[in-house]
């Protein structure tokens, strides 16, 4: 079976604190990480291939330095990987990522495509579905179980309150939560080879063969135009009176705020 999975690098927003002053985020000594739930795609698909054969392909859209979380796929497990990076992708927004991404699967053969359900710095959790659109293939997100049989799986997908079993033919595209398994950490041998003897393959826009006014932020249809912190000390409020009147109040204060 052969699987890609998507791979983000992202910065560790675990990590990432307000100055108190200045009230702008202090990103310096952030280390970057793989995207939390891009580990569990990956781990899950190096459990599928050392069950069923096959090859694991890790991709990455990003730049130079993006090429130390495909290191990391390679020591936990993933056999092949590629670096999509240049000028002309960059700035790209959820749309243009997709087809960066899609315009290189479609060059490679696979069963299975694998993306985390959202990274934890763009928040949007839309590259995965749009990549499916992409590819023409159905997809199903939320994964937090699969089974596999003959071509097709069987998958559960995580809902508000409860989840759904969907049989689906492959190929098809995942997005895996953290409940689907817990991945493994690299092992020595793992980081030898992936250091030694596994390469990370770049590609190009010209390489993709993909019109650059297409990718990066001229493909985007969407733009930031402005990024803010979010106020974080707000003034607490103690009501007083009787029981009744404190909670018609703060049921009041909750309606203004539209939170009920
Ligand atoms: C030169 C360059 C610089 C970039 N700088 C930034 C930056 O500063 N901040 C930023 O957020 N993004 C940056 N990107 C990446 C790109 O803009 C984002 O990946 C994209 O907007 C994804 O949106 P999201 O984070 O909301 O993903 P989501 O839709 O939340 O991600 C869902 C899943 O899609 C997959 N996925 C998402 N993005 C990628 C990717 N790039 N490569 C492979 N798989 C992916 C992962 O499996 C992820 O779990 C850069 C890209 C390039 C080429």
């Amino acid at each position: 079976m052969n699987i890609i999975v998507c791979i983000k690098q992202v910065p560790d927003t675990s990590e990432v604190k307000i100055d108190p002053v200045t009230k702008t985020l202090i990103r310096e000594g952030v280390p970057s990480i793989i995207n939390p739930e891009d580990k569990n795609a990956l781990e899950e698909a190096i459990r599928i291939r050392e069950r069923y054969g096959g090859k694991v392909t890790v991709i990455t859209m990003g730049p130079q330095q993006a090429e130390e979380a495909l290191r990391e796929a390679l020591a936990m497990g993933a056999d092949e990987a590629y670096l999509l990076s240049d000028k002309a992708f960059a700035g790209a927004d959820t749309c243009a990522t997709a087809k960066t991404l899609a315009t290189m699967i479609k060059k490679l053969e696979y069963d299975l495509v694998f993306c985390g359900r959202q990274a934890i710095d763009g928040d949007t959790a839309q590259v995965g579905p749009q990549l499916a659109e992409q590819l023409g293939i159905p997809q199903v997100t939320y994964v937090k179980e699969i089974k596999i049989e003959g071509n097709s799986l069987i998958v559960k997908r995580t809902l508000e309150d409860g989840y759904e079993v969907i049989k689906v033919k492959m190929p098809v595209l995942l997005t895996a939560t953290k409940e689907l398994n817990t991945p493994r950490y690299p092992s020595i041998k793992g980081i030898f080879e992936a250091y030694r003897e596994k390469e990370v393959k770049i590609v190009t826009a010209s390489e993709l063969g993909i019109d650059p006014q297409e990718v990066g932020l001229k493909g985007s249809p969407t733009r930031v135009i402005a990024t803010t912190t979010p106020e974080t000390e707000r003034a607490g409020e103690i009501f007083t009176g009787n029981v009744k009147e404190c909670v018609q109040n703060l049921v009041q204060r909750l309606v203004e705020k539209h939170l009920i």
